[in-house]
């Protein structure tokens, strides 16, 4: 790949997000009525990147849309015919700017689920057809804690290019092909770094991190040898019954990626679509069986099961916790419940 790090100044930034829209669709962080979301921008002066910590809605919906047409189907007599939409996501030209180390570290683990043994192939298109161009924290927000879950504030792992903002441009760290590509092609824009710009960026993260590790919280990665023990601790009823079950900590994670399917047929009756939509394990119905059997009746065991399944289950089955401590959930919760505070209380504070 050559060279690694580079410097681009914010006109440069700007000319290259012009030209990159020639080419992609390209989707970045645009200026919200109060928080920033993601969305696909059509001049560079859309993009916005000078936010705090996340953005509240996570980029996985740009390979796991939260309700997507599987195919559409027509109905002619004995006759059905299909149309895939498959081939319509395989065409399109992707790439997102601005996501957070964070959110990197949340995409590979969708990865895995969607690789493992079934490999979905809307998803699978997404990702090859999307070049990604990450982007480190400058500020973190009261909610974050990545330090403890190993997603930040420098992670690079799943990026094309991971971009710093030093304050009078990027520092640009090239981490693939798809990303060397793209300096390769575009060479005027990009300048070789000095060892100036790489310290500053060291400065940068390193206050990043200090800031976060005043949470003093347990290591998350380490936390599934006390959650095995704690099944039975009260612990799960106190948090339990004060949750709402509205699925919105499910639908902010950058790793929850439980899905429903259904047809919508047409008025017709000829023509219809099936369709696939986030579920929540929140909800009372999400483990509803044919014979009416509901198996998580109380809400206290979907609460358990959804940090078990974050912290526990996913280490059991990928090696790997799935919670990549970007405190969404929190910051949503109606409730106040706060994944943080719920394990401190569980693991005594990461005994
Ligand atoms: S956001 Fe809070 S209240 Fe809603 S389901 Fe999640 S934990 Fe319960
Ligand atoms: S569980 Fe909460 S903090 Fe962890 S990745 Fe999901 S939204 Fe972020």
């Amino acid at each position: 790949m050559g060279e690694k790090l580079f410097k681009v100044s914010y006109d440069d930034f700007n000319r290259l997000v012009e030209k990159l829209l020639t080419e992609y669709r390209v989707i970045a962080p645009v200026a919200g009525n109060g928080k920033p979301f993601f969305a696909e921008i059509s001049s560079p002066g859309e993009v916005f990147l000078k936010y705090k910590g996340h953005v509240l809605i996570p980029p996985k919906r740009f390979f796991f849309p939260e309700k997507e047409t599987l195919f559409k189907y027509f109905l002619d007599g004995d006759k059905v015919e299909i149309h895939d939409e498959l081939e319509k996501v395989k065409k399109s030209k992707n790439i997102i700017l601005g996501l957070r180390p964070c959110d990197l570290k949340g995409i590979l683990f969708l990865d895995k689920v969607f690789t493992k043994k079934y490999k979905d192939p809307y998803y699978l298109a997404r990702r090859e057809n999307t070049v990604i161009v990450a982007l480190t924290c400058n500020e973190p927000e009261e909610y974050c804690f990545c330090v403890f879950t190993g997603s930040g504030p420098y992670f690079k792992e799943g990026a094309d290019l991971l971009l710093t903002d030093l304050g009078d441009g990027f520092l640009v760290e090239v981490v693939s092909e798809k990303g060397s590509e793209i300096v390769k092609f575009n060479s005027d824009l990009f300048k070789k770094a000095g060892e100036d710009a790489e310290s500053r960026r060291k400065s940068i993260l390193r206050k990043v991190r200090e800031e976060i590790e005043r949470q003093r919280l347990p290591d998350f990665e380490k936390v599934h040898s006390v959650l095995r023990e704690e099944f039975s601790n009260p612990v799960w009823e106190t948090y339990g019954n004060i949750c709402l079950s509205c699925g919105k900590c499910n639908f902010v994670c950058p790793t929850c990626h439980c899905f429903n399917v259904y047809d919508e047929p047409g008025l017709d009756l000829k023509t219809g679509e099936r369709v696939r939509v986030w579920d929540s394990c929140h909800y009372l119905t999400f483990t509803k069986v044919a014979s009416g059997e509901i198996f998580r009746k109380e809400r206290p065991s979907r609460l358990k099961q959804r940090i078990y399944h974050k912290l526990l289950y996913t280490v059991d089955e990928f090696g790997v916790i799935s919670c990549v401590g970007c405190g969404r959930c929190i910051e949503v919760c109606s409730a106040g419940i706060d994944i943080r505070k719920v394990v401190m209380d569980v693991t005594g504070g990461g005994r």
